[in-house]
């Protein structure tokens, strides 16, 4: 019998396990029980995938996406697996051959749909068929915040109970302890070994840049970083979505709208293709993403201001889930903090309910507004601690420059309690900036003690300054006035002069530094990149199935930066098996050698 080792470098043409993922194999490998957490694209698959190779029988996994289970078993029969899955959308012949192919003992994999197992029949075929293991993926669902698919995990107590001899593994990303208890309790996990892996997404970029021209940001961001790759673009309305989605489309890019406005065929038609072609951008609301696996999404970017934390983390978490370099980018400024606000306040629900999601807010807007490692106060939200800052953010790349606020908060402060906090930001910033405007003479503010004292600072640098105070709290946007701001109970210490602010000091239009010219490595060919993904295409496009699952980014740029000359040199690159070397290293060498000669 060969190792997990061999089998690793043979079928998935991978030189060395991730730790702790040898561990884990180990574990069920001895026939034990694992209870495994681990960040998106941490590499989970593997850790069921190679013990049910391993060991005899057939490995049954637990999933309740239907809808990439498809995906998941023709990328395991690219490797020359034996894999199956049982759903919904298999009509009864299909599924009478797979399960009759399980009975044989023909099958090294086999998906099952989590609402089949509750069923009698289900577990009668299972009872007669040799299992090697079961591996309860997405096993956050049995939790009570697990939403969707709760019911049908709960009943999944009753494997333990039929198969007491079948090793379990349970995997999940989601990393609180409150969730992870309720997995060890409701799945009976308690003799379970536990493989907690944290919460980072090391490789995703996490950037938050001042919204000064969305539209220009975001173009000079895709042209410069991402002209060819596939990315997710997240606004809040609908009509906006459309709106930039047409706009790219002009600008050349492969843009397509997606919201719950849009009928039923539009939106399964743009995210197949999202799914499907290599170099799609989908412009969404939040609608999109759910159950959407592509593992290739080199950038999630935020024209609007999510309303938490929790989904900030969540929607920029579907980029980069190969693992590879990705970016999570956003811009936002004073009107997205004032809309957002506003939102709030007009929304259904009693005091306590606005309280928390005002708070919840407010811990999104200090994520924007921090100076140090967003990182650290990403996972430090989610309980999670990163000892250092990570090096991999733009504050740690670019460190913020601060300044001591104090006085020119003071003189905010005061502009807007002396004309009577019934005015928005613009009004506030003339009577500071001593303006000639309407306003000012209809209602006298050019007799203010405050009229004109702010000339030190110019219009954008006042209204950093009140982005920051409103997302300090300092100040509140008054819904039923339009806007107005008012005074908070935390203005009181800083207007006597007992505290001082450090304010962030943003960086204008023409010094904003790039982080990152090119998401590509320096040393690589980029016409024989795009030569590589041409070949890729193709042959997907031969089998029906999306290009990634023939061969992953990070083969292809290895291949870019390595330049395979033969088959040999071909079996070195990560990700190639034997069954990969055998049925497209020739296609590949043949596309590099072209590529070669036509130079
Ligand atoms: P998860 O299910 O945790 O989100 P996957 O199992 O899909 O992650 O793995 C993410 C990516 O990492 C995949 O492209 C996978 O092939 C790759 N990967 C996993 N383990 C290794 C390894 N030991 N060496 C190299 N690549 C790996
Ligand atoms: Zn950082």
């Amino acid at each position: 019998m060969s190792s997990p080792q061999d089998t690793l470098q043979t079928i998935f043409g991978y030189p060395s396990f991730r730790p702790p993922q040898d561990e884990i194999i180990q574990t069920v490998m001895d026939g034990g029980d694992a209870l495994v957490l681990m960040p998106t694209g941490g590499g989970k698959s593997l850790c069921y995938q190679i013990p049910a190779l391993l060991r005899s029988g057939c490995g049954i996994v637990i999933s309740p996406l239907i809808a990439l289970m498809k995906d998941q078993v023709d990328a395991l029969r690219q490797l020359g697996v034996r894999a199956s899955y049982l759903n919904s959308t298999l009509d009864a012949v299909t599924a009478r051959q797979v399960e009759e192919a399980l009975l044989a003992g023909e099958l090294d994999l086999l998906y099952i749909a989590p609402e089949r197992l509750k069923l009698d029949r289900t577990l009668s075929l299972l009872q007669q068929a040799p299992i090697s293991l079961f591996a309860i993926d997405e096993a956050h669902c049995v939790s009570q915040w697990g939403h969707d698919f709760r019911a049908d995990y709960l009943k999944l107590s009753v494997l333990h109970e039929y198969f007491p001899n079948v090793p379990r593994i349970a995997l999940t990303a989601t990393a609180d302890a409150r969730t992870r208890s309720e997995i060890i309790n409701r799945l009976d996990l308690a003799e379970a070994r536990q493989f907690i892996a944290g919460f980072d997404r090391p490789n995703i970029r996490y950037r938050i840049a001042l919204k000064h021209n969305a539209k220009q940001q975001l173009l000079r961001f895709l042209k410069d970083e991402h002209a060819t790759d596939a990315g997710i673009i997240y606004c809040l309305s609908r009509k906006k979505t459309e709106e930039i989605a047409h706009w790219l489309q002009e600008q050349g890019f492969n843009a397509l709208p997606y919201h719950a406005g849009l009928d039923a065929g539009t939106r399964a038609d743009n995210q197949s293709r999202f799914l499907r072609e290599d170099s799609v951008i989908v412009v969404a609301t939040i609608a999109f993403g759910m159950g959407i696996d592509k593992p290739d999404v080199r950038f999630v970017a935020h024209l609007d201001l999510p309303k938490t934390v929790e989904s900030y983390y969540q929607e920029t978490g579907r980029a980069g889930r190969d693992g590879e370099q990705a970016n999570a980018w956003m811009v936002y400024g004073l009107q997205d903090v004032i809309k957002l606000r506003q939102m709030m306040g007009n929304s259904e629900g009693s005091e306590e309910h606005k309280r928390a999601e005002q708070h919840r807010l407010n811990a999104m807007l200090g994520l924007c507004e921090i100076t140090s490692c967003r990182r650290q106060v990403l996972l430090n939200y989610f309980d999670d601690v990163l000892p250092e800052p990570c090096g991999n953010c733009d504050n740690c790349l670019e460190p913020v420059d601060t300044w001591d606020g104090t006085e020119a908060a003071r003189m905010a402060l005061s502009a807007v309690y002396r004309t009577g906090q019934r005015f928005g930001v613009k009004h506030v910033v003339d009577v500071l900036l001593g303006a000639e405007t309407d306003k000012i003479t209809q209602y006298g503010h050019d007799q203010l003690p405050t009229y004109g004292i702010g000339k030190t600072l110019d219009d954008n640098q006042w209204s950093s300054v009140f982005r920051q105070l409103v997302a300090r709290g300092y100040l509140c946007v008054d819904v039923e006035r339009f806007g107005a701001l008012r005074l908070e109970e935390k203005c009181r210490p800083l207007l006597r002069g007992e505290e001082s602010i450090e304010l962030r000091r943003d960086i204008k239009k023409k010094e904003a530094k790039r982080l990152t010219k090119k998401f590509l490595p320096e040393d690589m060919d980029a016409a024989l990149w795009e030569v590589l993904r041409e070949c890729r295409r193709g042959l997907a496009d031969e089998q029906g199935i999306p290009p990634y699952i023939i061969f992953h980014d990070r083969t292809l740029q290895e291949m870019c930066v390595t330049v395979p000359k033969n088959m040999e040199q071909f079996s070195q690159l990560g990700g190639v098996g034997e069954r990969k070397l055998e049925k497209y290293g020739p296609n590949f060498l043949q596309a590099i050698n072209n590529h070669l000669a036509d130079r």
